[in-house]
């Protein structure tokens, strides 16, 4: 299931091809938010840069394994997390900030996020593309429904990991009515997950590793992150209430990293867009103030 936009996959074709105008375009494109995001893991400038550049680097050297299982950015975000990771060899480093306090059981699975890309395990992404369907489908029916209170809890429990006891504080929710709810949800998408986690049909498996399979994949496919536009209308101030609430609750409560550079880059964005113009109406006014 390829998560490419018929830009980005045209992009893609004409860099294949080895056009370096295209190279060009779509460093344009996401170097801004790429930079926001190293910046935000407290690097220096200079390293920021570095790892930056490094991602692009990797991107082109890895182009032949990258078929679209993520798209553009996020596979370009998880190449530059990898890096960052790598370097500052700290602890890894959760797609959300409110997912930092989950357990240890989920660590490990982590640091492999980025390079199962390049595992030629057909049937296994397969597996994950299908259950990655039923949980766009999920947050989909959420959405239509404008239920963001449930978009949230199953975000708050998949993308971030949180423990039910976590969400209830943070919701003021009963924890055993969140447990409930997981239950539920899981519960749709287990047959998926069944065969995602072991295609035998052993579906024994301990539950951490159904959460972090989950986390996982929504990571790469982020099927809750709202769009660069939508952000954008935040931004603005131009979306609806319950859309506008919603979207502060993903970037602020959730803290989701790769939303958060894209607004750092979108409000930089706006500001310099700001600067130009001002500096318009400078050059435009400046024969006022000449002589006088
Ligand atoms: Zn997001």
């Amino acid at each position: 299931m390829s998560q490419l936009s018929e830009a980005d996959r045209y992009l893609l074709e004409r860099i294949r091809q080895s056009d370096g105008e295209a190279w060009s375009q779509l460093v344009t494109k996401f170097q801004g938010r790429l930079l926001a995001f190293a910046r935000a893991q407290r690097v220096r400038q200079a390293d920021a840069e570095d790892f930056v550049q490094d991602t692009f680097l990797r991107f082109l050297r890895g182009l032949d394994d990258y078929r679209g299982e993520a798209s553009l950015e996020t596979y370009l975000f998880l190449l530059l997390r990898r890096r960052i990771i790598d370097a500052v060899r700290g602890p890894r480093l959760h797609a959300c900030s409110a997912g930092e306090s989950a357990g240890d059981a989920i660590e490990a699975h982590f640091d492999a996020s980025a390079s199962w890309y390049v595992r030629k395990d057909e049937q296994r992404n397969q597996d994950r593309a299908v259950l990655a369907q039923s949980m766009i489908a999920l947050i989909e029916t959420l959405r239509q429904e404008l239920n963001f209170r449930d978009l949230q809890l199953v975000e708050m429990l998949f993308y971030a990991q949180m423990r039910n006891e976590a969400i209830a504080t943070m919701t003021g929710l009963d924890s055993k009515y969140i447990a409930l709810l997981k239950h539920r949800w899981i519960k749709q998408l287990r047959a998926q997950i069944v065969n995602a986690l072991d295609p035998s049909g052993d579906a024994s498996g301990p539950g951490d590793r159904q959460d972090s399979l989950l986390s996982e994949i929504w990571e790469q496919y982020r099927p809750s992150c709202p769009k660069r536009t939508t952000l954008g209308g935040y931004l603005l101030g131009t979306l609806d209430e319950p859309w506008t609430r919603y979207v502060k609750f993903h970037v602020e409560s959730l803290g989701c990293r790769f939303c958060t550079a894209n607004l750092d880059d979108l409000r930089r964005e706006t500001a310099e867009a700001h600067d130009l113009f001002r500096d318009r109406v400078l050059q435009s006014t400046v024969g006022f103030f000449r002589g006088s």
